[in-house]
């Protein structure tokens, strides 16, 4: 007979209380590193998990220790109402933390119902603020909306807010300082994240990433030396830092050139209701299927369970046996 409430351990000790949850894999934008341009299949509206469906998945996670929550996408803003959302998911007692990522399009209409839907936190993507090189990357010319839209955040009382932006070399190297001064000037997080190869185009090269090591070098050839400032979350995929000159934020996430797997406490689950217990799986768990025909949260637990426990140590990406999921970023959820 099941536990039902042991906490979700997977072979390796790691304990998982975190899921990302995509709500769409729709997108006003088609930034290359994770859509195609055009040609794009999206999923019927009817393959879409409905709130309610979310909200049955989120309420049997959380009886086995999920406590946080990110909604993300595709374009999490793009779904309808997606404040109701917010709603329901911290109406469930033992969640802890609702949060977003966004790109922010649409924030400056969505921010105050987002805040007063009780959402604890955003992260904004934000890779460039020459006007040249965010169309270059997005393939649209709304960075005027992004901004307008990171302002309404900060108006609505957002805290806390962190920027996040994808490192492209011979792309993005000459917007790591005007990053860092935007974010600073405005007191917001920065986390430079390196390029991951889960672009549609099949372009990604271990030659296009800038590492987290070079952004370093730039920002304390500018900023004078970084200081490591203490991990709050031992599961957290960035190295934090502070500027010497003591106010201020800076992330360096290196999935690809150091990987933090052997921490990783992520659950995700996909548009459709599909669960993987990794942005590289190569097998999903689908949750709809039984969610539609009415199945026991014992039985859902049951699939979880199984996702959970077949958790690879960590990904393979540059190494000899890398396999690239056959889903793109914006089918997965970032
Ligand atoms: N649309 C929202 C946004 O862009 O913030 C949420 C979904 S997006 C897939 C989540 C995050 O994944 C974004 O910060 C985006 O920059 C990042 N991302 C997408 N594709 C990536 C890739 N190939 N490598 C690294 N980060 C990527
Ligand atoms: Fe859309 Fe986000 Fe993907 Fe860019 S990264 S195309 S904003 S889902």
């Amino acid at each position: 007979m099941p536990l039902p409430n042991l906490p979700l351990l997977d072979t390796f000790g790691r304990r998982h209380n975190n899921l990302r949850i995509s709500v769409t894999d729709r997108c006003n934008i088609r930034c290359f590193y994770c859509m195609p341009a055009d040609t794009i299949k999206f999923l019927p509206r009817t393959a879409i998990l409905s709130f309610e469906e979310i909200e049955r998945v989120v309420a049997a996670l959380a009886q086995v220790g999920v406590d946080k929550l990110r909604l993300t996408g595709g374009e999490p803003l793009v779904r309808t109402d997606i404040d109701r959302l917010v709603q329901m998911l911290k109406a469930i007692p033992q969640i802890r933390e609702v949060a977003m990522t966004t790109n922010a399009v649409h924030l400056a209409r969505y921010a105050e119902p987002l805040k007063r839907a009780g959402l604890d936190r955003l992260n904004i993507s934000l890779d460039a603020l020459t006007r040249e090189t965010f169309v270059a990357i997005t393939r649209r010319d709304v960075l005027d909306q992004v901004l307008a839209g990171i302002a309404a955040a900060q108006d609505a009382g957002f805290q806390r807010i962190r920027l996040n932006a994808v490192a492209i070399k011979g792309l993005t190297e000459a917007e790591v300082l005007p990053l860092a001064r935007f974010a600073l000037e405005r007191n917001l997080d920065l986390r430079f994240i390196e390029f991951m190869p889960l672009d549609s185009d099949q372009a990604w090269s271990n030659e296009q990433v800038l590492s987290g090591q070079t952004i370093r070098e730039l920002i304390e050839q500018e900023f004078g030396p970084l200081e490591e400032a203490p991990r709050t979350d031992p599961a957290q995929p960035a190295f934090d830092f502070r500027y010497a000159a003591g106010r201020g934020r800076l992330g360096l996430i290196h999935p690809v050139t150091a990987p933090f797997c052997d921490t990783c406490n992520r659950l995700r689950l996909t548009a459709e209701g599909k669960l993987r217990n990794c942005l590289f799986s190569l097998e999903e768990w689908d949750l709809r299927e039984p969610l539609r025909r009415g199945a026991s949260e014992a039985e859902i637990l049951t699939l979880v369970r199984e996702c959970v426990l077949a958790k690879q140590p960590g990904h393979l990406i540059g190494q000899q046996h890398f396999e690239r999921p056959e889903r793109t970023m914006h089918q997965i959820g970032g």
